[in-house]
């Protein structure tokens, strides 16, 4: 059952559309957000008990990459994508667990606690950023000339790109205020990522503008102007980025 996803603005009066391998981050006409749109006609040719058999049937399986809690909902999530460029750590399925005393507290017999830090990287965004990456892995097999992927987070999004990227060996470069990450989240990823990585010239300069780690190349401590400032063109020219 082919089926389809694509960007589309949240204006109404708008509506534009754009591929999901497009790089885009707002609407080109209007500047209004994004979001993924899916082909719900084709999707509701199966019932929701077929939907649910599926899930289930797939559910932690070791059927690539079906038996992640995320893909084995690939159809609702992008369904167009290679099966061969999925970068998934098998996230997602992490249990629920009985709160009993601290429902009593709050008076709820029946609390029930869904732990979803309970990851490889300590994050709940890896459940995101497995789709992330992957359409990147895809993007990057189609020839989109993409040499890193970058963000700036304080935990969780740093923790989960650096994981996702280290997985796909894919670079990652992410921005961090200094001291503003827990040490399970900077150990986590600095023992998963890709080995033998070496921090590019751009952000070379940024560990020698800061207190450097060089031993955590997809971790950045500089300055998050900085690096904004001299990823704009106007900038270039100038002798500390002509490299960015
Ligand atoms: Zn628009």
């Amino acid at each position: 059952m082919p089926s389809r996803a694509w960007f589309q603005c949240i204006n109404p009066q708008c509506g534009a559309t754009y591929p999901l391998n497009t790089i885009v981050y707002q609407c080109r006409q209007c500047q209004s957000l994004l979001e993924v749109q899916h082909d719900l006609e084709t999707l509701k040719q199966l019932d929701a008990k077929s939907w649910k058999g599926l899930f289930e049937q797939r559910y932690k399986s070791n059927q690539w990459p079906y038996g992640s809690g995320v893909w084995g909902k690939k159809e609702w999530i992008l369904p167009e994508i290679h099966n061969d460029n999925i970068v998934s750590l098998y996230e997602g399925g992490t249990n629920l667990f009985w709160a009993e005393r601290f429902g009593k507290v709050i008076g709820v017999n029946e609390l029930w606690v869904k732990l979803c830090g309970n990851t490889h990287s300590g994050s709940f965004k890896d459940l995101g950023m497995t789709v992330l990456v992957s359409q990147v892995k895809q993007m990057i097999s189609e020839g989109a000339p993409i040499k890193a992927v970058a963000c700036a987070s304080t935990g969780d999004t740093s923790a989960a790109l650096a994981t996702y990227c280290a997985a796909a060996g894919i670079q990652s470069v992410v921005l961090l205020p200094r001291g503003k990450i827990s040490t399970a989240q900077l150990v986590a990823t600095a023992l998963e990522r890709r080995p033998g990585a070496q921090p590019g010239h751009r952000l070379r300069r940024l560990h020698e503008a800061g207190p450097a780690d060089h031993r955590r190349p997809d971790f950045v401590f500089g300055e998050l102007d900085e690096f904004i400032a001299c990823g704009r063109p106007e900038n270039r020219r100038n002798r500390n980025c002509s490299a960015v």
